[in-house]
């Protein structure tokens, strides 16, 4: 599994990057995943309660 943002669809809310910052982080204001943690942070309930509350649906787990 893994996690990822869609940079077309996240509008910055930084939301993710607040309520996870061990996995989340901004990138010129978008979300985005700290490298190196998009495959160790995919299956942990914190992640996928964001991919749940991520207000433009941008988190995918995969
Ligand atoms: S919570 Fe969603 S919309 Fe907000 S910064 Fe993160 S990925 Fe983008």
């Amino acid at each position: 599994m893994r996690v990822s943002v869609d940079p077309e669809m996240c509008y910055a809310s930084g939301e993710c990057a607040l309520r996870v910052p061990s996995v989340f982080t901004a990138v010129d204001g978008l979300g985005a995943v700290i490298p190196g943690r998009e495959e160790t942070a995919a299956d942990e309930p914190q992640v996928r309660d964001m991919a749940e509350r991520c207000p433009s649906q941008a988190i995918r787990i995969q």
